[in-house]
């Protein structure tokens, strides 16, 4: 897909008069530790926006792109001095699918999509939105965050952004494993976090003579947003708690005087929209573009797809390999090393696939790891089966979990069943996980059709008894 370039016309605003008063009581952020330039987010920004737009279907619309990028160059303009960096640039696009959700990458490009648009009961609830991740990206979270990654998910980083925000459901069951390592790393923000782009966009949008209470009306609109899993944008952002009232109070520190609600422009463009044709969902806009591209073939030339007539059975003998100084694990000889977005798989030949970067499996084992906050191991391994439910809709829940040894150390195992979304066959997985020192959580993911699962249980056993923590 080309890039679309946008014509940006400003939009004037008749009969405003805003002023802004600061009282001087407003909460001082300061950017955490951050081991990256600007100008490497900046070029991580720009990869990931390649990889989404080739993904994405991005909205061609002059008259809404136009009222959308000056809503946002309104906002760019507020930004605090000490907050900006020559090197970013931030542009606005606006993704055609329904989900209410928006985001942004290192270094400005921002995506919002029509859902969310459509769903803003007034033009500062959208502003709020957009305020909120533009300030994620002036204070650069996600190279922050990625600051605290481990080495073996930073090699990874990239694919996992793109991951994390198309929720992979190409190809098979679990391909979405491969989300957690790195979306995680990179779009899911901590709590902290949260709270200083909650601050900070309360800020940037008094300067920009809205109302910031708009921005805490525009989170109750998200979270009433049903469906599997609530809203992708909540378990991206997630609410340190008492959200509504610190965003209110900073607000009676920004003393805003007739704060734009709504504008003629943007009330157009929001008519625009809703007499289009409905937006499709992400997960029908993602396969529709994974089926116009075709199937991408995989490493050795065979085409991909979902499991062939004859998938050898794991051999008896087994090949070490170490990944990224973190771990070292012993596979059946016959699986081959998939380097993955966020995580490795194994597995054997005609069991994989290649599709639009998301590796899915058939057979076989995906090790990798999940950013959390819990420090609970058992809370950690809810958190990582809900993310995978999120695209994969008919996996079962976990009853219980039984204790496990992984890499010497106390860990959870349990077994689950879901129909795949590629093929429609049904198949098990079994989850192994465990906690590392830093919090974050390790696991290990075994599939298998489940007519063929009691062949791989003992093997996935013996691979997860191999592993050994390196770090
Ligand atoms: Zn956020």
């Amino acid at each position: 897909m080309n890039m679309s370039l946008t014509r940006i016309r400003s939009t004037v605003i008749v009969g405003v008069v805003v002023s802004v008063t600061a009282l001087g009581a407003q909460t001082v952020i300061t950017p955490p530790k951050n081991n990256y330039t600007p100008a490497q987010d900046v070029e991580l920004g720009r990869q990931a926006a390649a990889e989404v737009e080739q993904q994405l279907p991005i909205l061609h619309d002059d008259e809404v792109t136009s009222s959308v990028a000056s809503l946002g160059q309104r906002l760019v303009d507020a930004i605090p001095q000490e907050l900006r960096h020559p090197e970013f640039r931030y542009s606005f696009k606006v993704v055609n699918v329904r989900e209410i959700n928006a985001f942004a990458l290192p270094g400005g490009p921002m995506y919002l999509n029509r859902g969310m648009i459509e769903a803003a009961k007034t033009e500062g609830e959208a502003a709020g939105v957009m305020a909120h991740e533009m300030s994620h990206v002036a204070l650069r979270h996600g190279t922050a965050q990625a600051t605290k990654a481990t080495k073996y998910e930073i090699g990874t980083l990239l694919g996992a952004v793109v991951g994390s925000i198309i929720g992979g459901n190409v190809g098979s069951a679990v391909a979405q494993g491969t989300q957690f390592g790195l979306g995680t790393a990179f779009l899911r923000f901590s709590r902290e976090d949260e709270r200083q782009a909650d601050l900070l966009g309360s800020h940037i949008m008094a300067r920009a003579g809205y109302d910031p209470r708009d921005m805490a009306n525009m989170f109750k609109t998200i979270e009433k947003q049903g469906g599997p899993g609530g809203p992708q944008w909540l378990s991206d952002h997630p609410n340190p708690g008492d959200r509504y009232e610190y965003i209110t109070r900073e607000a009676q520190m920004l003393e805003v005087h007739n704060p734009v609600h709504d504008t003629r422009a943007f009330t157009q463009a929001q008519a625009r929209l809703r007499g289009m044709a409905p937006a499709p969902t992400t997960e029908d806009a993602t396969r529709n573009g994974a089926a116009r591209r075709g199937p991408a073939p995989v490493p050795d030339g065979r085409p991909s797809g979902g499991p062939s007539g004859a998938i050898a059975p794991p051999s008896s003998t087994y090949t070490a390999y170490t990944e990224g100084n973190l771990f070292r694990v012993s596979v059946p000889s016959n699986w081959r090393e998939l380097p993955g977005s966020g995580a490795v798989t194994f597995a054997p030949d005609g069991a994989y696939g290649n599709t639009s970067g998301q590796g899915s499996f058939t057979h076989g084992v995906e090790i990798g790891v999940a950013r959390n906050e819990t420090h609970d191991l058992r809370t950690a391994s809810d958190e990582l089966v809900s993310t995978l439910a999120r695209s994969n809709p008919n996996l079962s829940r976990p009853s219980s979990y039984d204790r496990t040894q992984i890499g010497g150390r106390q860990g959870l195992h349990t077994a689950l069943s879901n129909g795949s979304n590629a093929s429609g066959q049904q198949e098990r997985i079994a989850v192994f996980t465990m906690l590392l020192g830093d919090g974050n959580l390790f696991y290990a993911l075994g599939v298998a059709p489940r007519d063929r699962f009691p062949d791989y249980e003992s093997a996935f056993r013996r691979v997860i008894g191999s592993i050994e923590i390196v770090r």
